[in-house]
């Protein structure tokens, strides 16, 4: 074994000692060894323990576990340490700029076990206030997590987006009057983007790819005969293609559709595409609605644009509400006021629906019995002056482990409505998981089922759940389900939206807004419930106020 590796055994070795609050003494020698060893000029290794103790700030108890180490691969202190500590702490402990201190902070005081779960919180503003934490530290969590997913080349859209129309604007600047588009993953909204890609269109193919090459738009620039390839400065893959002016249509399509789509509608056309005015004219000629680019996933659509029963994709402005947001009552850094005043004045809305976290998320400041009946005293006081406009008492409920949710019924036929979410045990296994959420669709107190697989994207799977019971299960008590407009969960994936659907499952696009800036997340949510396929008559958020009113009633009987 090389000096570091055993260098880096040791220091985690220090850096679980401290985590679990052991004797300082010990834990700053095992560290200044682990420095040690990793300067050598020699292979400790080779060294035998009578021989190793001698070395300066190296000692007899820290040689002893090197020789563990070395003759059974590992350090039974280490072991047994690994074994009380979750494996995404110890994955933390591997991020620069967070030591162990900060560590215990996360995990014994915001519950939070999984790097996914710490970025979350870090967009959700929730390390601000933690001990030993501040804007500063936050902000450089984010940054350091951030180049770790972008280090495997991908990003989750909201994150490419400001970039992506920041070039569009660069490229139309430097090429006037030529045709420009996005393309690929992008154009398809899709949720992670692995390649930002981009089409022209114009007269002069070789001249517009030498001014593109020149006008220094990306780093890394290499030119071929149909484009130029690059990146951007946070490594995201770039591609801009050129075509003639007259091909640009049939580009377009062929370059925004996954190769699966594409091939279904040119079959059916049965010739080349060819030099179409417009894609309208293309899927015409396919005899096909036109599909807007969300769905040109495979051919999941086809179907339904050949019988002409592709209904109209819902828009943001259908929006008439924000169902499910936190306020300061819970983990929300604003007002119940300040949040109602918003969704009113600013996004025009007609209600708003308050869920802050029940009494068992503790780590999020989960409201107790007594304080979901004060909070309802200054929903009914705020409802009086609003002028109309209309609060609903909701709770994020969590999901306990039997799937019961967490008040007593005579405290959950108080709310209007109920979002059910599950919040901790996120590993359990599959059938266990969709029985759990299962009973709590059952609950007849549960409105909407929350954020079903709790998934961050780029950072944390999800558990595992048979979606076609959880979704059966649905529609069967009625129950909504949640699209979290959250960008880094959008969470019913819309691989599922129209299963759902398709049984009459409505769906609630939510911002899970924990300040008044996350309300527009639901820009995000809108698109991916349009990739689903979804229309604003199966969209609870386009229900008028006296609507969801008796939707909400009914439901609770
Ligand atoms: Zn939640
Ligand atoms: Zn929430």
């Amino acid at each position: 074994m090389e000096n570091k590796p055993i260098a880096r055994t040791l220091r985690l070795l220090s850096q679980l000692m401290e985590l679990h609050d052991e004797n300082p003494f010990k834990i700053k020698s095992l560290a200044n060894a682990a420095f040690k060893v990793d300067k050598l000029p020699f292979p400790i290794a080779k060294k035998s323990p009578a021989e190793m103790e001698k070395i300066d700030g190296i000692g007899k108890s820290t040689a002893g576990k090197i020789v563990e180490l070395l003759e059974t691969g590992h350090i039974t202190e280490m072991q047994s340490l690994l074994d009380i500590t979750p494996e995404g702490i110890v994955e933390m402990l591997g991020i620069k700029g967070i030591g162990p201190k900060k560590i215990v902070t996360i995990w014994k005081d915001l519950g939070i076990e999984t790097v996914g779960e710490l970025y979350y919180a870090c967009n959700e503003n929730r390390l601000i206030e933690a001990k030993g934490f501040g804007l500063k530290t936050q902000e450089e969590i984010v940054r350091v997590i951030e180049f770790r997913m972008a280090s495997n080349g991908k990003f989750i859209y909201a994150r490419v987006e400001a970039e992506a129309n920041e070039l569009l604007k660069k490229i139309s600047a430097v090429l006037p009057g030529a045709k420009i588009g996005f393309t690929g993953e992008y154009r398809r909204c899709s949720e992670i983007i692995t390649e930002l890609s981009f089409l022209v269109g114009t007269s002069d193919i070789v001249g517009a790819i030498k001014v593109l090459s020149g006008a220094a738009l990306l780093l890394d620039i290499s030119e071929s005969k149909t484009g130029i390839t690059g990146e951007t400065e946070n490594k995201l893959l770039v591609r801009i293609d050129v075509t003639s002016t007259t091909t640009f249509y049939s580009q377009l399509f062929k370059q925004t559709g996954t190769s699966e789509h594409v091939e279904t509608v040119t079959t059916r056309i049965g010739s080349n595409v060819g030099e179409l005015e417009s894609e309208e004219a293309i899927y015409k000629k396919a005899g096909l609605q036109w599909m807007p680019p969300e769905l040109r996933e495979g051919d999941t659509f086809i179907e339904k644009a050949a019988g002409n029963a592709l209904t109209q994709l819902i828009t943001y402005d259908d929006l008439k509400d924000n169902l499910h947001n936190h306020s300061t009552w819970s983990d929300g850094v604003n007002t119940l006021e300040e949040m109602a005043l918003y969704c009113r004045d600013q996004m025009k809305l007609k209600y708003l629906g308050m869920c802050d976290h029940s009494r068992s998320a503790f780590y999020a400041k989960g409201l107790s019995i007594e304080r979901v009946l004060q909070q309802h005293e200054e929903i009914d006081s705020l409802n009086k002056k609003l002028n109309g406009f209309h609060i609903f008492k909701g709770i994020e409920s969590d999901i306990l482990n039997d799937g019961s949710l967490d008040y007593p019924d005579e405290i959950l036929a108080r709310f209007d409505f109920i979002v059910a979410s599950v919040h901790s045990n996120l590993k359990m296994e599959k059938e266990k998981a969709t029985a759990r959420v299962i009973k709590a669709i059952e609950n007849p107190y549960t409105t909407i089922l929350g954020h079903p697989t709790g998934r961050l994207l780029l950072s944390r799977k999800g558990y595992d759940l048979d979606f076609k019971k959880v979704i059966d299960a649905c529609a069967a008590n009625k129950v909504v389900i949640e699209i979290n407009a959250n960008p880094l969960r959008l969470d019913l994936d819309w691989r599922w939206h129209q299963y759902a659907l398709d049984k009459g499952v409505m769906l609630s696009i939510n911002p899970d807004a924990h300040r008044i800036e996350g309300f527009t997340d639901m820009h995000y949510g809108i698109l991916a419930a349009r990739k689903g396929g979804l229309y604003k008559e199966m969209c609870m958020n386009a229900m008028s106020l006296e609507e969801i009113t008796k939707a909400f009633a009914v439901k609770r009987g």
